[in-house]
């Protein structure tokens, strides 16, 4: 558990959801020196602590309760539960908002050259995917029989490496996909980024400090709209 006394918030040190989510904790009033290439950034002008690591790990450390609050996509946290769920180990967190950025979807994808294509074309296939998890229930759900590869990056060139027939990636304007001669198919996931929380989360003041910032958040997200 998160025995400090300060508000521990995990957000991503280097990728699409890192400026975002630090723009949103200036807005929130959240003074931050992140200058230094540090794990840590303390807040100057609240008990607050800023971890920044790989998205991926974000939701462990909320669900483990090393850290208090985190902001993470959809898709990684879904994956991140479904495989902890089934490891039977701590999977919950408390939603506290769906967060205005991130936006991107978890789609299929296969060779252009193969035209169009219904779910049936998937049996017997295999599909390259960062999110397993997510795709394997999808499968389920629909009744298709097809095998997951699973790879961390560079999912979009695994069918022309021979490695797949398809792939399931996270897409926002699909020029990626386009550029790697793939169609895009079926959506498996609509996900943003969302601010999570420990759901055993019992400190006081730390919890006080959330219930400050809820209402800046909303406002914030209003001021978009
Ligand atoms: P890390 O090094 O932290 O593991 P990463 O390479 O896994 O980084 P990014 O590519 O930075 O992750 O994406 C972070 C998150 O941004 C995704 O998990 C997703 O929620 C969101 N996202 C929004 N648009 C896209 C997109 N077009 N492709 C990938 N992710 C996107
Ligand atoms: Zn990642």
């Amino acid at each position: 558990m998160n025995n400090s006394n300060r508000l521990r918030i995990a957000i991503q040190k280097g990728g699409r959801l890192s400026k975002d989510c630090q723009d949103l904790l200036k807005q929130l009033g959240v003074k931050l020196n992140l200058r230094e290439q540090r794990l840590i950034a303390h807040s100057t002008n609240m008990p607050i602590d800023v971890l920044r690591v790989r998205d991926d790990d974000i939701p462990g450390l909320v669900m483990d309760g090393v850290c208090d609050l985190g902001i993470v996509g959809e898709n990684v946290l879904v994956e991140v539960q479904a495989e902890r769920m089934r490891q039977g180990v701590p999977s919950e967190v408390t939603k506290l908002s769906k967060l205005d950025f991130g936006y991107c979807r978890l789609a299929l994808a296969w060779p252009q050259e193969l035209g169009a294509r219904d779910k049936s074309w998937f049996e017997g296939k295999r599909i390259a995917t960062t999110y397993p998890e997510i795709l394997t229930q999808w499968l389920k759900r629909e009744g298709i029989n097809a095998s997951t590869v699973m790879l961390t990056g560079s999912v979009e060139v695994a069918p022309r490496a021979g490695l797949s027939d398809a792939i399931c990636d996270l897409v926002s304007t699909g020029a990626t996909l386009e550029a790697n001669g793939l169609i895009q198919g079926e959506t498996i996931l609509e996900s943003n980024a969302c601010l999570i929380q420990n759901k055993d989360l019992q400190d006081a003041d730390k919890l006080a400090l959330i219930n400050k910032l809820m209402p800046r958040l909303r406002g914030v997200r209003q001021a978009k709209e």
